[in-house]
């Protein structure tokens, strides 16, 4: 770690906002758990303690699922005019950027990440969503359907379908990019006039907090958005299972989210889930490997790997695969490690305790099994939940670190002959399908390659691109559903057919 760090000084608004116990936001009140319960929230880069949120369960889910039900069946939201619920939506990113420095501060202290990335990547990309969903706010539209009906011979119809908000929604959000996954599901919602119960992750709840404010002072009516903070059973798990609630979105591990789906299973709720990854990233023959070895270490190492579409199966062919593995493993010796708060850390720490035990445990399986690690391998000593960037070799697809999402800074590296012999069956042979990722100078072989590959995003050339206007989501059981894009808004609309005879 750095010896003379250039450690950010937080600003006041931040020291200010994490000195008080954080309380949550229910029906456009600030309300500390029931139960008067709280709970610990950490600096993962020290283990120490930075502020204390409330601990919600049953009966502040309750609250808050009856707040955004009142919101929704008697509120003006979703009878709001789409351009004046544009207009707040809009003013939600403008206030985003406007506390930029304050929010990326939040992130990178809660989170662990590089501050450099929450200043260049989250923040600005969660204010960009909010602007790409406001202007889908007046764009929500049904088509008119010239009807034929048979059996009623020269009767006339006018018929037209509508496009209706689904209801009051649950959301529950993960941990790695903590005001970016609160973006993603809010902003669509929003948009198509929805109600929302947000359930921010246990281990960073502080943006999502701070953010629910910003909507308040956007002009959002009280009840549209609520904010709990809490643990996956006692609160994550009553909400998705809330008799009230219409439809749950979720993103977290593929574990939860079948337990999502047998929550909602029992009154039929919607569901959308966003959820694991295993990604392949393959290095074809002709590809530039200037672009191609930092590419390939980039969408592994970038947020300490803990990205749900991390390229965490590398396969390389075989005639550039020494070159590749010994240039991505100097790559990842070269990254400087630290506090994320350290303007000049490249890699901050794993989330929490729990994460590094995870991935820890992976690189002793890992080991255990007769990988080989070329860099990495280990936990880097000292305070902090940090982990060295791992490049592993002579790695078998029946490993348990070849097969499993490890959600760390470890990748597995995979020599191959050929696309059609031993290539594509390969990079398919995963039960996920989140994204992939190709290597190559023939653009031809590229999008031919990209059309075969079984995942919901597939990078040519680049890695870990995500914009407002491109919908993410998986194949097989990285989950249902697109996020961003106008497909994202089908999450959240019931369609309606309506026919009048004339
Ligand atoms: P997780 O348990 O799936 O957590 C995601 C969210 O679901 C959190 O808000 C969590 O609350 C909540 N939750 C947990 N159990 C629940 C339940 N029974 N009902 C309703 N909500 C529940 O993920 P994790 O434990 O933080 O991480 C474990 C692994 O998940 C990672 O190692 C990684 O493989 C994967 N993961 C994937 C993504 C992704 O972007 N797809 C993101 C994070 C993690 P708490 O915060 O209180 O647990
Ligand atoms: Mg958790």
């Amino acid at each position: 770690m750095n010896a003379n760090s250039e450690v950010v000084a937080l600003n006041a608004r931040v020291q200010q906002f994490i000195s008080q116990p954080r309380k949550v936001l229910i029906d456009g009140r600030w309300v500390p758990a029931k139960s008067g319960e709280s709970f610990d929230v950490f600096n993962p880069a020290t283990g120490q303690r930075i502020a204390r949120a409330a601990a919600c369960t049953k009966p502040d889910v309750d609250a808050a699922v009856a707040a955004a039900r009142k919101a929704f069946d008697q509120g003006p939201w979703p009878r709001m005019s789409p351009s004046e619920r544009g207009r707040i939506i809009w003013k939600i990113g403008d206030l985003i950027e406007d506390n930029l420095e304050e929010l990326a501060q939040l992130e990178s202290l809660d989170n662990g990440k590089p501050i450099a990335v929450a200043r260049a990547a989250d923040v600005p990309l969660a204010a960009d969503l909010f602007r790409y969903m406001a202007g889908w706010a007046t764009k929500i539209e049904g088509n008119t359907i010239p009807l034929s009906v048979p059996y009623t011979p020269g009767a006339e119809y006018h018929a037209y379908t509508r496009r209706e908000p689904i209801g009051v929604v649950a959301q529950i959000i993960p941990w790695n990019f903590p005001l970016l996954m609160a973006a993603w599901k809010l902003g669509p919602a929003l948009a198509t006039g929805c109600t929302i119960v947000l359930k921010v992750a246990e281990e960073t709840p502080l943006s999502g907090l701070r953010l629910a404010e910003l909507c308040q002072e956007a002009g959002l009516p009280d009840g549209v958005l609520n904010v709990l903070t809490g643990f996956g059973e006692p609160c994550g798990a009553p909400l998705a299972a809330h008799g009230q609630v219409d439809k749950v979105a979720f993103t977290g591990s593929t574990e939860v989210g079948k337990l999502i789906v047998k929550a909602a299973a029992n009154d039929l709720k919607k569901v959308t889930l966003e959820l694991g990854g295993k990604s392949p990233n393959i290095i074809l023959e002709d590809a530039d490997l200037e672009l191609a070895i930092p590419g390939a270490a980039n969408a592994i190492f970038f947020n300490q790997g803990q990205c749900c579409s991390a390229g965490s199966r590398l396969f390389v062919h075989e005639k550039h695969y020494d070159r590749v593995v010994e240039g991505i493993t100097e790559f990842a010796k070269e990254i400087r490690i630290g506090p994320g708060l350290d303007v000049r850390t490249q890699m901050g720490p794993l989330v929490s305790q729990t994460q590094l035990e995870r991935v820890s445990g992976y690189l002793r399986s890992g080991a255990e099994e007769g990988a080989r690690a070329l860099c990495g391998g280990q936990q880097v000593p000292g305070t902090g939940y940090f982990v060295e960037p791992t490049v592993l070799v002579n790695t078998s697809n029946d490993m348990k670190v070849y097969r499993e999402e490890i959600f760390g800074p470890v990748v597995t590296a995979s020599p191959f002959k050929s696309v059609d012999d031993d290539l594509l069956g390969r990079a398919n042979d995963t039960l996920y399908g989140l994204a992939a990722g190709i290597y190559t100078r023939d653009l031809g072989k590229a999008h031919r390659l990209a059309a075969r590959l079984r995942a919901g995003t597939v990078w040519i050339n680049c890695y870990n691109i995500f914009d407002a206007a491109l919908p993410f989501g998986g194949y097989k059981q990285s989950g249902w559903g697109r996020e961003m894009g106008h497909d994202a808004l089908n999450n959240y609309l019931e369609t309606k057919a309506v026919c009048a005879g004339l």
